[in-house]
């Protein structure tokens, strides 16, 4: 997440408010724990939630129940450079938290706070530390210093150390139902009609239909469903659709494509779901692809997409050989 020229208030999303009205009720109890959690899927805006927390606890006059945008702190927060601050991400090329920054962070917050009254340190995605980097971000969970916050974004809460997760209020943001993301995102797009559809095409995730407008719409994904859908078909080849496919990143290539299989999966009925077997072996395949992806390692990108796809049309050729083939190439979602 880019931190530079944030607007002046960060406020939750809208499917957040339960979440953020229990932050803070423990806050306005003097509750809230020193490190949090927010675990949940990509793209249901987890950290957002995290900013909207830390500029809030920052802000020196909080209004209608978030950041005021105008103090002191709220300035400096605005620019990503608040003296009691920390945002802990991946930097450069790194596709890892590495230990050299954990440190520093913990040495920060035992510092005394510079501006206000606290401090507060964000890490994303915090699955992504290495182990040496986690185990020196225990030590700062063991003792934490009394005015200091640590909030942990994660998609996967497996990759992360038990170490860790136990000694964090767990928050879970899930996926929320559309009916709450139509009117945020139709604030967006300005219709509702393209606001549903590419809620749709993204597979109900809000922050990626967001993605998809400012993307250019729904253009580009629909030519690649198709093309998914004529690959599933047999009516193209794997090298023609891992050339057209290859041209983007690898990791969100395999996204679109497990976003592909589970729509189509999800409309399969039971008895096709013997046959889809290959399809859900695939799946899993791929979340592993995406897994070793995320923790650093650096497949070929060409070859990785070919194998995905070269077992994507066979998983299809399967389905399509059983007994009522027509019915089942139908529902290939187009
Ligand atoms: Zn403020």
């Amino acid at each position: 997440m880019n931190l530079q020229g944030l607007p002046q208030v960060s406020v939750p999303l809208p499917w957040q408010a339960q979440a953020w009205a229990h932050l803070q009720e423990q806050i306005s109890r003097q509750q809230l724990p020193h490190a949090l959690l927010f675990a949940g899927p990509a793209g249901v805006g987890k950290e957002r939630l995290a900013l909207a927390l830390a500029r809030y606890l920052l802000c020196y006059q909080p209004v209608a129940g978030h950041n005021c945008g105008e103090c002191r702190a709220c300035r400096y927060s605005q620019s990503g450079s608040h003296g009691d601050f920390r945002w802990l991400q991946p930097e450069g090329s790194s596709k890892v938290i590495r230990i050299e920054q954990v440190r520093e962070a913990v040495a920060f917050v035992y510092r005394t706070a510079g501006f206000g009254a606290r401090k507060v340190v964000v890490l994303t995605p915090a699955e992504r530390m290495s182990n040496s980097a986690a185990n020196a971000l225990l030590k700062g969970l063991e003792e934490p210093s009394e005015d200091t916050h640590l909030i942990l974004v994660a998609q996967r809460l497996q990759g992360m150390p038990a170490t860790v997760r136990s000694r964090c209020q767990l928050v879970k943001l899930p996926l929320p139902p559309g009916d709450q993301c139509i009117p945020w995102l139709q604030q967006v797009t300005g219709d509702e009609a393209s606001a549903t559809e590419l809620l749709e095409l993204a597979g109900g995730v809000p922050l990626q239909a967001e993605q998809l407008y400012n993307d250019g719409g729904a253009e580009p994904l629909r030519e690649q469903r198709k093309l998914l859908g004529d690959l599933a078909r047999g009516k193209v080849n794997v090298p023609l659709v891992a050339a057209r496919l290859g041209q983007q990143d690898l990791a969100q290539t395999l996204r679109d494509i497990a976003l592909f299989l589970h729509v189509y999966l999800c409309r399969q009925e039971q008895a096709g779901l013997r046959r889809a077997r290959p399809l859900f072996q695939l799946l899993d395949r791929m979340q592993a692809l995406q897994v070793a992806i995320a923790a650093g390692s650096n497949p070929n990108p060409q070859l990785a997409l070919e194998s995905v796809l070269i077992s994507f049309a066979d998983g299809f050729g399967v389905m399509r050989s059983g007994a009522n083939m027509r019915s089942s190439s139908q529902e290939i979602a187009s």
